[in-house]
């Protein structure tokens, strides 16, 4: 498993609850989206309503379901998390509904993969709080209407073209996370450390987080690697030389770019002459899924500038050549 992947690993699990924010006001950054939420919030709350539906997308590790925790601390009442594929027939995602309390939040993460018989259960309980049961077969067969109680959906994605239009229309708001900046991340990795009781100073910390590829999960991985190495290495102390040893060491270079990475930026540069090179030969040439390439490397890369999107497929940027100390030639693009 790469250590800089933003998809969660079993070793974030052990601390994720204690790291996680639980406000809004502890949560870092997405100012935007905060400043919406905070609105909706205190409204509902005023009208003594459910919060309206909410759809989160962006790439994994960006504070989806820390966000969907948030919304329920902040309006009082329970969540129930769940996931796409979890939720296999339509009588799993009945049971889940009816199972809520009055005001509830259901999470649901990966909600593009839900199955198409069991979004269908999901529209009318989303629109009117209400379940549709068939009863019988055939000719005798008819439908009664179950009252559901009232609840906020709070849906994540990590790309909301993937979602059926009927779905994505009965969310009421709708938000995209947005990579962290370094100042951001700089101040969730001094938080975090302070949490789990981790000495740190300033420019350690800013030497994690300009590695964590604006991904929170992966600035609170790499700040548990870079203790372990500074409790073994050093006096404890994660300091900017400590933390640039621990990641040197561990192959995460100075702009959190990995050995992945510098491959997919290598086999466009070096098969394809730099691009543009279509997603699913690139995924054939590095034996990587695409899906995986779109939402978990390619984020990142679109974001530094590394790469460009065309319409003719992916082109290596003359700053990604930069960083890969490779030459680069206007010529070569012909
Ligand atoms: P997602 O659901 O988008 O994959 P999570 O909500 O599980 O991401 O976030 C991953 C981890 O990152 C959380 O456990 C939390 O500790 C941390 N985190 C995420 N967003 C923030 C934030 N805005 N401020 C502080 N920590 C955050």
């Amino acid at each position: 498993n790469r250590i800089v992947t933003s998809i969660k690993l079993h070793e974030d699990s052990e601390t994720e609850q204690t790291l996680r924010p639980r406000t809004l006001d502890e949560y870092i950054g997405q100012e935007k989206v905060k400043e919406q939420l905070r609105i909706f919030i205190q409204a509902a709350l005023k009208r003594g309503e459910p919060l309206d539906h909410v759809l989160l997308y962006g790439p994994p590790g960006l504070g989806k379901t820390t966000l969907a925790s948030i919304i329920a601390n902040e309006m009082g009442v329970g969540i129930r998390i769940t996931s796409g594929p979890a939720i296999e027939r339509p009588g799993d995602l009945a049971a889940i509904l009816t199972n809520l309390s009055d005001g509830d939040v259901l999470f649901i993460d990966e909600i593009h993969r839900l199955s198409r018989s069991v979004e269908e259960i999901l529209y009318p309980a989303m629109e009117d709080f209400a379940l549709d049961i068939i009863i019988g077969k055939g000719p005798s067969a008819r439908s009664i209407r179950l009252d559901l109680p009232k609840f906020t959906l709070v849906g994540a994605t990590t790309r909301a073209g993937m979602l059926t239009s009927p779905l994505r229309d009965r969310f009421g708001v709708i938000h995209r996370l947005e990579l962290y900046t370094t100042d951001e991340l700089t101040r969730i990795v001094i938080r975090s450390a302070g949490i789990l009781g981790i000495p740190i100073d300033p420019e350690g910390a800013r030497e994690i987080a300009a590695r964590s590829r604006g991904t929170p999960r992966v600035a609170n991985r790499l700040l548990k690697r870079v203790r372990d190495f500074a409790q073994i290495k050093a006096d404890g102390v994660i300091t900017q030389e400590v933390a640039r040893k621990a990641l040197e060491l561990l192959e995460v270079d100075s702009i959190g770019l990995d050995e992945v990475d510098r491959k997919i930026l290598r086999t466009i540069i070096e098969k394809y002459n730099g691009g543009p090179v279509g997603l699913d030969t690139l995924a054939a040439s590095t034996g990587e899924e695409s899906t995986t390439i779109e939402d978990v490397y390619e984020p990142f890369l679109l974001q530094m500038g590394f790469i460009a999107r065309t319409p003719r497929g992916r082109v290596v940027t003359p700053l990604a050549y930069r960083h890969l100390k490779i030459p680069y030639q206007e010529q070569q693009r012909m």
